[in-house]
């Protein structure tokens, strides 16, 4: 597991690394905001089906989840002009464990999007690399950011409060509109999506139109299986801690603990936070409720860790928040759909140790609005369907550049 841990830590310095290679640089407020919601609906009279007002039938795109590739996203194609509605399950700020260090590859992307400005305000704490620890000893690795301006690094952060940025910055655009709301299914006519049925918050089914869908509900996703065949795997569990007032042995950088039987992460999520990522092996973790896990911590992974860190961990167990996530990968097997598009986590997924997660998303997003720039009138069928053909090969080529340039020095 210890080599799990490695390659791991080896691929988020070099997924970083080659993202910067790769990329040619271009170049409100803290946590608990609201989103506007603008949820008017208009029912049809047949079978009591809700269609939406005029602005809605007139969407563009469809996207379902705003998360950090749904919200990213609806700047995007809102930015470049297309009429954009979102259908996200929950639009209060989300307190989750996952997607809180974006790689400078990550933030690079983020400046190609014009969102750079979403890590700002929350609080992000800056991260210029890694610091392993193995058998008592460690080392300090620097991302190379040399060439690049001094505001590229790494940032981490609460990612409710990024997601909450994005989605703010979403909804000032007159052109999307955000709404609170579960996709139930996709509406397929004749092989092609047409757009989506939906339940909203107050329980009332509606169904919206868009010549584009584009699904990015997360790695839980309920809709993938239409759009690709998923193979997921779940190899192992992160528990996830909240240290407080405590200080990292490497100030501003990530730490993997190569520990046994697998690595622990550190780094901090905002200036009065530290995050901890136990990585246990299996599907299975020990039972938070009767207190295994508590014991399991203290007696299995505590004494593994570094001194600076002992006594915060011990507290965060003590204070009782400890929380589990499972690890899951899936590789990108789409089926070319007609008017529809997977992205995020819903598209594809890789070991959340990679800390990558987020960069490829984004990077996604940049490969579909450079693709989708040129087509005007996303009614055309027939020449949208190309495009998002194209598309899944563009991202493929994309990545195996990247595969490439992970082999060279
Ligand atoms: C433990 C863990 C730690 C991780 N740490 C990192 C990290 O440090 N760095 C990194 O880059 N990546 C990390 N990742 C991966 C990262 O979190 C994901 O790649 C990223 O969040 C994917 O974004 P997404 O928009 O696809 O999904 P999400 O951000 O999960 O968004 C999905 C959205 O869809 C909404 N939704 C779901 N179903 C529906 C529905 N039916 N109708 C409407 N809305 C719906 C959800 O409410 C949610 O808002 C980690 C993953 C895990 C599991």
């Amino acid at each position: 597991m210890v080599d799990q841990g490695i390659l791991g830590w080896i691929f988020a310095c070099l997924l970083g690394f080659v993202v910067f290679r790769s990329v040619l640089l271009k170049n409100k407020k803290k946590g608990g905001a609201s989103v506007e919601i603008r949820d008017e609906c208009v029912k049809s009279t047949a079978n009591g089906e809700c269609r939406s007002k005029t602005a809605y039938e007139e969407a563009d795109v469809i996207i379902v989840g705003a998360g950090v590739a749904g919200a990213a996203l609806a700047n995007t194609l809102g930015k470049d002009g297309r009429r954009v509605r979102v259908i996200e399950r929950d639009l209060t700020e989300p307190d989750r464990i996952v997607g809180e260090l974006l790689q400078p590859g990550g933030y690079l992307k983020l400046i190609e999007l014009g969102l750079q400005d979403c890590v700002e305000e929350i609080d992000a704490q800056r991260v210029f690399g890694y610091a392993l620890f193995k058998d008592g000893k460690n080392t300090k690795l620097s991302y190379p950011l040399e060439k690049f301006d001094s505001d590229v690094s790494g940032r981490s952060f609460h990612n409710g409060r990024f997601i909450q940025r994005m989605r703010e910055k979403a909804a000032t655009l007159p052109n999307v509109q955000l709404e609170q709301g579960t996709v139930t299914s996709l509406l397929e006519e004749k092989g092609t999506i047409r757009g989506v049925n939906y339940k909203t918050k107050d329980g009332e089914t509606m169904t919206a139109y868009a010549p584009l869908t584009i699904v990015c509900d997360g790695c839980f996703s309920n809709l993938r299986r239409s759009l690709c065949t998923p193979k997921v795997d779940v190899p192992s569990c992160f528990v996830g801690l909240l240290l407080e007032d405590c200080e990292l042995p490497f100030a501003n950088h990530g730490h993997v603990v190569l520990a046994d039987p697998s690595p622990i992460l550190f780094y901090r999520i905002s200036s009065t936070e530290i995050r901890c990522l136990v990585d246990v092996p299996g599907q299975k973790v020990p039972s938070i409720s009767n207190g295994e896990m508590a014991k399991y911590l203290k007696t299995v992974v505590a004494p593994q860790i570094p001194p600076e860190l002992y006594d915060g961990f011990i507290a965060a167990i003590n204070k009782g928040n400890i929380r589990t996530m499972p690890n899951r990968s899936m590789p990108a097997a789409p089926h070319p759909t007609p008017g529809a598009l997977l992205m995020g986590d819903a598209f594809n997924m890789r070991h959340p140790l990679t800390g990558g997660g987020m960069t490829v998303a984004l990077s996604d997003i940049v490969v579909l609005r450079d693709l989708l720039r040129p087509l005007h009138d996303l009614n055309d069928a027939a020449t949208l369907c190309k495009y998002l053909e194209s598309f899944y090969t563009l991202r493929k080529v994309s990545l195996k550049l990247v595969s490439l340039e992970l082999l060279l020095p």
